[in-house]
């Protein structure tokens, strides 16, 4: 390993840690094995950040179990056992299997495609019908943690039976395993599925389904004020405003080639009056439709339609959480037609534009990706090599005269065109695309786009896709991640809570609540016969930037007290500064950072 750090490993796992984490699974099975001589053993494949082993066994496991597995597994590794392997031919190991018990593993044999090279890993007398790789010997294994028990159907489904999944993780030192487990304490904490119900946020109702997520009325404000700084600087770049329906016909995802491609990705047709229709997966084809309503000039290009579009995705149910892996999302979208000269200044300042909002959004951690086709794969790509390498070339150039740093990442464009695509890193270390970029000359043909060029005669445009904020759903999750849940001023549902000290207070703290909301402030006054120190700590919890509390001083001064989420109290302010300066910090969306805090 070239570095010790946990978030390179998450990343991207060396060969020896999965072969390390593959073979803790083997050392987990035996001691499973240990404890229930009958157990059936299922698969144990290794994951992103450790590994799995399904088992059916005899009865629930509990913690208790967990940790005497964990013991017998300390004992296997300092057994220092080798992992010796053998081969056998398909019916003696189908009988091998059989005589063990392990009639899942027969499953696993007779599915081998003929041919295929049967192998088994003992060690010690444990014997596991296994492809390997491993490590040598039980005695490398580094640091490892069980984790927890989930159920799980064999091979997913649940026509078969349920099996008990064990997780687990190994480290090579106990260092690297201690601060995984830290990070997996932070990112609980920040976890945006427990703040969205304690923030109320967001919620999701059984009766609406899975993967559909209702926005509350706090998680509201944050999505709408965000919708509303996407849309301003949209205008304010040239952009124009489209609303299109959700769905359409079938046939205008045949023609762009979405239905090829795209087809598991989607909710199935629906059938009306023998017409078939399909809710939408994507916007482009839709803006395109706009595009082609009038036959443009060269003098009107480049046309920007922006629209944050909804849109339906069949994830599995298996994928979904809370509003990060949802079924319908809505994406800040926005599609530029435009010529090929002016292709590379289009992608330049679409991308400027996604770096200012990260710095008003305080995101620093990001990196850019240049998402190329894989030319092997044919099946996922429009096969037009000459307009891939023009496409790819292209951005590349872009990169160089922005003098930025990227990556690349072959097989990960779309399937008409490549992508930059900004990767994010969210609490747990994962890269997750946020923002993209993409060139594409392949829906203009498929759609037969032109406009009149200067030449008087007609040309095709080129295609800028362009996702500036991701969709809400994804972008605020990541947000109440990245603040956990401690929204910066101008996105906090509630800005200030002013805090009366008395009753007799009231009416002074509910007339200048009047006063805030009225310029567009969000202020609540808690006016409750509490203990201010009750108040507070309610504040607190609610993540709230400022809290005012106002008493007979602060009344005889025209004063408030004011307490900031980060800092604590700061003493009293004259009412007309503190306001104003609330008004500045609001205004400016993340821009400049905090001044009342910075007092
Ligand atoms: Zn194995
Ligand atoms: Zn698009």
């Amino acid at each position: 390993m070239s570095s010790e750090s946990v978030e390179d490993e998450l990343s991207a796992p060396s060969d020896f840690l999965s072969r390390m984490r593959h073979t803790t699974t083997h050392v987990m099975a035996q001691a499973v094995n240990e404890i229930f001589p009958d157990a059936k053993l299922g698969i144990g494949p290794v994951i992103e950040n450790g590994f799995y082993y399904d088992f059916d066994l005899p009865r629930s496991l509990t913690p208790d179990d967990l940790e005497e597995i964990e013991r017998r597994m300390t004992r296997i590794v300092k057994e220092d056992l080798k992992l010796n392997r053998f081969v056998e031919p398909r019916e003696v190991a189908r009988q091998r299997c059989e005589n063990m018990g392990q009639s899942y593993k027969v499953q696993l044999i007779d599915d081998l495609p003929e041919g295929e090279e049967i192998s088994f890993f003992q060690q010690g007398d444990f014997i596991d019908l296994c492809r390997g790789p491993h490590i040598e010997s039980t005695g490398r294994i580094g640091a490892f943690k069980l984790m927890s028990v989930a159920g799980a159907y064999w091979r997913g489904s649940e026509k078969n039976p349920m099996l008990q999944r064990i997780y687990g993780t190994a480290f090579q030192k106990k260092s690297q395993l201690e601060s995984y487990l830290e990070m997996l304490e932070e990112a609980k904490k920040r976890d945006h599925k427990v703040l969205g119900k304690q923030l109320g946020l967001f919620m999701n109702s059984s009766l609406i389904g899975p993967g559909l997520p209702l926005w509350l009325p706090n998680g509201a404000i944050v999505r709408r004020t965000l919708e509303r700084f996407i849309q301003d600087v949209e205008i304010e770049r040239g952009y124009e405003h489209v609303y299109t329906p959700v769905l359409a016909h079938k046939n205008l995802y045949e023609v762009s080639g979405h239905w090829e491609h795209y087809k598991d990705g989607m909710f199935p047709v629906m059938e009306i009056d023998g017409e078939e229709f399909v809710l939408r997966p994507m916007n482009c084809p839709h803006h395109i439709q706009i595009f082609k309503n009038e036959l443009r000039s060269y003098r009107e290009l480049p046309v920007r339609y922006a629209e944050l579009g909804t849109m339906y995705r069949w994830e599995k149910s298996g994928e979904l959480s809370g509003l990060s892996r949802v079924r319908a999302m809505t994406l800040s979208d926005a599609h530029i037609f435009c010529s090929e000269d002016q292709v590379k200044d289009e992608v330049k300042a679409a991308i400027l534009m996604i770096e200012d909002a990260y710095r008003r959004l305080g995101i620093t951690e990001y990196r850019y990706r240049l998402s190329l086709h894989d030319p092997k794969n044919t099946e996922k790509y429009v096969d037009n090599p000459e307009l891939w390498s023009k496409a790819e070339g292209e951005l590349r150039e872009v990169f160089a005269e922005l003098d930025m740093p990227y990556y690349e990442g072959v097989g990960e464009a779309a399937f008409y065109g490549p992508k930059i695509d900004i990767q994010l890193k969210n609490v747990l270390g994962r890269e997750e695309t946020v923002s993209t970029v993409q060139v594409d000359r392949h829906l203009p043909n498929q759609f037969e786009l032109e406009f009149i060029g200067e030449d008087g005669k007609r040309h095709r445009p080129v295609m800028i896709h362009r996702g500036y904020l991701s969709t809400m759903e994804r972008m605020i999750s990541f947000l109440i991640e990245h603040y956990a849940g401690a929204f910066p001023v101008w996105l906090a549902p509630e800005q200030v809570r002013i805090l009366s000290i008395a009753d007799r207070h009231n009416e002074w703290c509910e007339a200048l609540a009047k006063r805030m909301n009225a310029l567009g402030l969000r202020v609540k006054v808690d006016a409750r016969s509490e203990k201010t120190g009750k108040k507070i700590a309610e504040a607190q919890i609610r993540k709230i930037p400022y809290m005012l509390i106002v008493g007979d001083r602060d009344i005889e001064n025209g004063t408030v007290s004011v307490r900031v989420r980060e800092k604590g109290d700061i003493g009293p302010r004259p009412v007309d500064e503190f306001i104003a300066d609330l008004k500045a910090e609001a205004d400016a969306r993340g821009l400049p950072d905090h001044p009342i805090a910075s007092v």
